[in-house]
């Protein structure tokens, strides 16, 4: 066995637990490593048994003179035992543990630590963490062994999950760093080590499980953090280095085309915000480049992102390229080929439709399309009219090896969190470097695109189109919700308005369950809540045909509500729906719900976003309030990032951001020690060959799950 033996021939007990530890995100050996305490209990100090004080947190050694099980009037069941040291006896109790009068014997030593409290005026020693010690041991000993691990120290604390507990994983840990340990090559070069007085690799890990004392585990954490922040940025800047490389870029130009763009400009039914013709004309510069543009557009769900995309595609059209627009969702994808087509079909571009669903060119839908030649409908394989679309539009379906184009010169990818970063790669090598323009409403702190978007430009729309109304926001208790589902009832029948009511999240990725729970919660508000009203469904298992089908019943109003899951989530535009109900609203980011709101608010019309909770935490309470008063998606990012991290910013499954273990997105100090420590480093890498190995190992991207 080694730090990689998948725990599936790590032996039997490992293999039993592997599906409970791959929850945990533990694979293999090492993953037990660098599964991180988040806490560590205090136990060190070891108190004489007469001078426990109530209220205290303490540990003591002693002999065991009496232990039993007793049955309480109340049907409790209590194992109450004696405890003796030189000092004096104190009484401990646990509670609904019957089964420790099987380990604990009189005569046994033991280590326990715990509360401290008073009960009949006696002080006791309530549910302890304990441990069997041999007699050798003294009280003053700080040599640690699998027999003192729990108690008597500085004891980890680390997340668990059913049937893991933290002291189970204590112990896993402790003999996997005992055995392996001397495995981890260090791949932070010696200068940088001494530079911070960072302790080894090894005894970074083991420091981190098992400190002395706080200041040794804050060093550990310090040195983890700094690995990861400094892979990514070394990461970053080679991403960096491989866009600068691919020299050969096409150079549209622009002045040709001004009357166009112009003409386009004007045929639009609205007029553009001020970010927006900022954003177009920060791109159309970049495509007039030679290096191939890579840059990421920021704004809000609602601001207006695709008509920013529609002029660099018609750019691209009028300089003899083709673009592809890629989306998260065959729903998405369906949304902006019909947008795209609104906006570009009348100045002569050919639009297609390709996502999981429908391997189809394009369907010809009037007359112009069919004089410019365009004769293949639904032909089932792209290389037999690769040139017959300007503009290609799909899911990741897109990414399949089938498709081919002539003369890609274009690449738009929406909601870009969702695609891996590196899954970029796979559509750049579809043309010879075409550019590249990533959209996004997910809010990126400063400090991520520092660390994760190094090698971008940025655009951001900072503002809404002018006709929006700000989208009225309140937390719903359990005890109001009643009343609630009265207002909407109004809403639907004295305005006319249409409502989404998304379900609860119930895991990242969409599985039956989620399903199954959403059709229960739709079954529930047809035939109890609003069985006067007409309902539809709309979740991520259905086929794309049925969703589309739902979607477009809806727009037309059809239905008065929609209940669809969590993962439906981004950019859907139906302009008449008013209000938004979300379910369980605490099982999410704030980012995220922020996203989610910008579903309404689409129209002229006052709209309004519910947050359904049954939660009881001060906390959760208080974070879901600031989505009453915040309206700007950047501050609720900052907001969560403080408050619960960057997975939530980013969504859960489809972040894009790696998991960070000891490293924090918001540490804005060590983010910037690495980076400037990564600029330097990284034209003498090849002379650290484990480093460069390490960085080349760094995947910072899953597929999309859809
Ligand atoms: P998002 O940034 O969320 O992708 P969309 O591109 O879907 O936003 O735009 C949302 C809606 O706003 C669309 O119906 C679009 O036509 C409209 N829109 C875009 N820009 C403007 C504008 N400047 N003024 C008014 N409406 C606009
Ligand atoms: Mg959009």
């Amino acid at each position: 066995m080694n730090l990689n033996t998948p725990l599936k021939l790590a032996g039997r007990i490992y293999k039993m637990y592997s599906g409970r530890l791959e929850k945990l995100e533990i694979f293999k050996i090492e993953d037990f490593l660098y599964y991180l305490p988040f806490r560590y209990d205090d136990f060190s100090l070891i108190s004489k048994v007469a001078e426990v004080q109530a209220g205290e947190i303490v540990t003591i050694h002693g002999q065991v003179l009496s232990i039993e099980n007793i049955f309480t009037k109340r049907f409790k069941k209590i194992t109450k035992a004696t405890i003796a040291d030189s000092s004096g006896s104190i009484e401990v109790v646990w509670y609904n543990q019957t089964f420790l009068t099987k380990y604990i014997h009189v005569n046994d030593n033991l280590s326990l630590s715990g509360k401290a409290e008073t009960f009949n005026n006696k002080t006791v020693l309530t549910s302890p963490d304990y441990e069997l010690i041999s007699q050798a041991l003294t009280s003053t000993s700080h040599d640690i062994n699998e027999n003192n691990l729990h108690t008597g120290r500085l004891v980890p604390i680390y997340p668990e999950t059913k049937g893991v507990s933290s002291k189970w994983l204590r112990k896993q840990i402790f003999i996997f760093l005992n055995e392996f340990r001397h495995e981890l090559i260090d791949f932070i070069p010696d200068s940088l080590l001494k530079k911070y007085s960072f302790p080894t690799l090894q005894n970074a890990i083991y420091q981190i499980h098992f400190p002395k004392n706080l200041f040794e585990a804050q060093k550990a954490r310090e040195r983890l953090a700094y690995n990861e922040l400094f892979l990514l940025q070394l990461k970053s800047r080679q991403r960096k280095l491989d866009w600068q490389e691919a020299t050969i870029g096409y150079s549209f130009s622009t002045s040709k085309f001004q009357k166009n763009i112009d003409s386009f400009r004007k045929s639009l039914p609205f007029t553009l915000t001020d970010s927006q013709t900022k954003s177009i004309d920060e791109i159309l510069y970049d495509l007039t480049k030679d290096k191939p543009m890579n840059r990421l557009l920021q704004g809000d769900v609602g601001s207006g992102k695709t008509v920013v995309g529609a002029f660099a595609m018609y750019l691209a059209y009028l300089n003899g390229y083709q673009s592809v627009l890629m989306a998260p969702t065959e729903i998405l994808a369906q949304q902006h080929y019909e947008t795209i087509k609104q906006f570009l079909e009348p100045f002569g571009l050919t639009i297609a439709l390709a996502t999981g669903s429908k391997k189809v060119g394009f369907k010809t839908q009037d007359s112009r399309n069919k004089n410019r030649g365009s004769k293949i409908t639904h032909k089932p394989d792209f290389i037999n009219h690769k040139s017959s679309f300007n503009v290609l539009i799909g899911t990741h379906a897109i990414l399949s090896s089938k498709i081919q184009f002539d003369k890609l010169g274009l690449v738009i990818i929406d909601e870009q969190q969702r695609f891996g970063v590196e899954q970029r790669s796979t559509i750049r090598e579809k043309g010879i470097n075409p550019h590249f323009l990533t959209m996004t409403a997910t809010p990126i702190p400063r400090t991520v695109a520092l660390t994760m978007y190094g090698d971008l430009d940025i655009s951001y729309l900072s503002e809404l189109p002018k006709n929006r109304k700000r989208i009225k926001t309140w937390l719903v208790p359990v005890e109001k919700r009643k009343s609630a589902y009265e207002w909407i009832r109004k809403q639907i029948k004295d305005f006319h308005s249409q409502i989404f009511i998304v379900c609860p999240f119930i895991e990242e990725s969409e599985s039956m369950q989620t399903v199954k729970a959403a059709k229960v919660e739709f079954e529930r508000l047809k035939m109890e809540v609003f069985p006067d009203l007409r309902l539809a469904m709309l979740h991520g298992k259905q086929k794309a045909k049925e969703k589309e089908q739902v979607l477009t019943d809806f727009k037309k109003h059809q239905f008065d509500i929609l209940v669809a899951t969590p993962v439906v989530e981004v950019g859907i535009d139906i302009p008449n729906t008013t209000v938004i109900i979300i379910e369980a609203a605490e099982r999410f980011g704030l980012s995220q719900l922020h996203q989610m709101r910008g579903r309404v608010g689409r129209g002229e019309k006052q709209s309004y976003c519910l947050l359904f909770t049954e939660t009881q935490s001060i906390q959760s309470i208080m974070r879901l309030k600031a989505l009453e008063t915040k309206h700007i998606g950047a501050d609720l990012a900052e907001l969560d990032l403080r408050l619960r991290g960057p997975g939530d910013i980013f969504g859960t499954a489809q972040s894009g951001l790696p998991k960070l273990k000891a490293a924090n997105f918001s540490d804005f100090n060590l983010i910037q020690k690495t980076k400037a420590d990564a600029e330097i480093l990284f034209d003498n890498l090849s002379n650290f060959p484990i480093l460069e190995k390490k960085v080349k190992e760094i995947t910072l991207s899953k597929v999309s799950p859809d």
